[in-house]
Order: structure tokens, then sequence, then C-alpha cells
């Protein structure tokens, strides 16, 4: 939930390309992989960056969102370049009165036909976790960080308890940053329904979430910046479980006792440990 003076457009537009830039950096968005969204409950003017308007219908009808704004990442654009030209890589769309159709505005500059094939989850989430929390301001980003995305091709890593037990406890921060710990979702096939039913149902008591042999999808409610943040503490962990496994698992990480004392000094609550 953000407070007035709400970001402006130009600065929403700025952290969305600065996510896409780090993501890239820590070579999460091989090639046009990844997608970034964001959802604006307060109003907003697209018509000073994007100058054309077409109708759509939207994947489900989300009357709660009516006259919401969705600035969405456009169908094999590459998250490095939005920081670039964000008006030529991103799509903003305006939901109607009823929410079962929106006004997609667009930039002469645009370099993509329609917005990502993921825009369905991504609205899902959306849709869930605003109609909940009532918050006004959500971004959604899909990534695929390499080291996390490995370790979800080992079977025992599917087990939550395990796969956080193991990863936070490389460093203090993580268990901190992500004190309802990492969810995972066995795989499902990219845009399905099971898929986003999934990954909705996970996103309640995650911040991120890890699509198993695929990559990730994290959400914040303060800023882009703040969900590409959760994947990187979390791609950080599992590097590091990463390079114990490979060196013969010599580390023992921090000790149930150690992270217990962290998270009361730092009044987190948690129960992972
Ligand atoms: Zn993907």
């Amino acid at each position: 939930m953000l407070e007035p003076p709400y970001p402006e457009l130009d600065d929403l537009l700025v952290l969305m390309g600065e996510a896409g830039k780090r993501l890239s950096e820590i070579d999460a968005t091989e090639g046009a992989a990844g997608n970034i969204s964001v959802c604006i409950c307060w109003p907003v003017e697209p018509r000073t960056r994007f100058q054309l308007v077409e109708q759509i219908n939207l994947p489900q009808p989300i009357p709660e969102l009516a006259g919401a704004t969705f600035i969405v990442t456009g169908s094999g654009r590459r998250l490095r370049e939005i920081i670039e030209q964000p008006v030529a890589n991103l799509g903003c769309l305006v939901v109607d009165e009823g929410g079962s159709n929106g006004k997609l505005y667009t930039s002469h500059n645009k370099l993509f036909s329609r917005l990502t094939s993921e825009f369905n989850s991504h609205l899902a989430v959306h849709y869930d976790q605003i109609t909940r929390s009532g918050t006004n301001f959500h971004a959604v980003i899909h990534a695929q960080p390499p080291y996390l995305t490995y370790l979800s091709h080992i079977p025992r890593y599917h087990d939550e308890s395990y796969l956080n037990q193991h990863l936070l406890r490389w460093q203090p921060e993580t268990i901190l940053q992500l004190p309802e710990g990492i969810g995972l979702i066995p795989f499902q096939v990219p845009g399905s329904s099971e898929l986003m039913e999934a990954t909705t149902r996970s996103l309640r008591e995650h911040r991120i979430v890890i699509w198993a042999k695929h990559g990730v999808i994290a959400r914040s409610d303060i800023s882009t910046k703040r969900a590409s943040d959760r994947i990187e503490y979390a791609e950080t962990a599992a590097r590091y479980e990463y390079l114990n496994l490979t060196t013969g698992e010599q580390g023992i990480g921090l000790s149930p006792d150690e992270i217990r004392a962290i998270c009361t000094a730092f009044n987190v609550q948690q129960t992972i440990f």
C-alpha cells in the first residue's frame, strides 16, 4: 500500500526498467525470458506516454478493479531493454467499468503486438492480492534465475520445509527478507490455468514462489524493485546452496538457534526454523 504523494507514471516506468536491468545482471532474464507488471489503483493519465489506444478483453473479469491501470511488458520483449525505452517495451491497460474489458494504451514506438502471454497469471495474482489486502499498488515479476531453477530439478527440494531450511541458512538477511519462506509449485505448463491457480494460492502465503523447472514469480505491494530484490535474495541463497553441493556439502550454514536469535533481535515472526 502506498501513501500519497503517489509516484508519477514516469517514475513507475523507470523502476520497472531498473528491476529488469538488475534481474538481467543476475542472469535471470536470458533472451526475452521473464515479464513484469504493476497494478495502480489511483488515477493515471496514460496518454502522456502511450498515444495509441485499442479495446481488449481481459483474461478474467475483475469488476472490483474497474478504473485500475496495469503497466505490463509486451510479448517477446527483453527485460533488460525496458530501461532504455520503456514505452517501446510496455503497454498500459486501463480497466473499463464492469471489469471485463480494458483500453490498452501503447506508444507509436512499441516493439510488440500483444501483452506478455503470462499476463493471465499476473492478472490473477494482482486481483487476488488487491481484493484480499486492499492495497492500492501491486507489482509482479516472473524471471528465470538459474540457481533456484536448477535446484527445482532436484526432487528433494520440492519439499517446502526442506527447501526453506536449506536455502534460508546462508545469510542473516534471507529470513528477514523472506520470513514466510519460498513457495514451490510442481511443474505446470507455462501460461496454463493450472499454473495460474497454483500461483495465486501460493502467493497468498509467500512473497516469492518457484515454478519448478521454469523460474520464479515474486510480488510486492511497495515497488517493482522490492519484488526484484526478493528474487535476488532467493537466488543468492540458491547460489550458496549450489556452491555447497558442489563442494561436498562442507558448509553447515547458520544453525536454527542462530536464525531464531536473528529473528528475535529483529522482531520477525517465522515458522521455518
Ligand atoms: Zn518463463
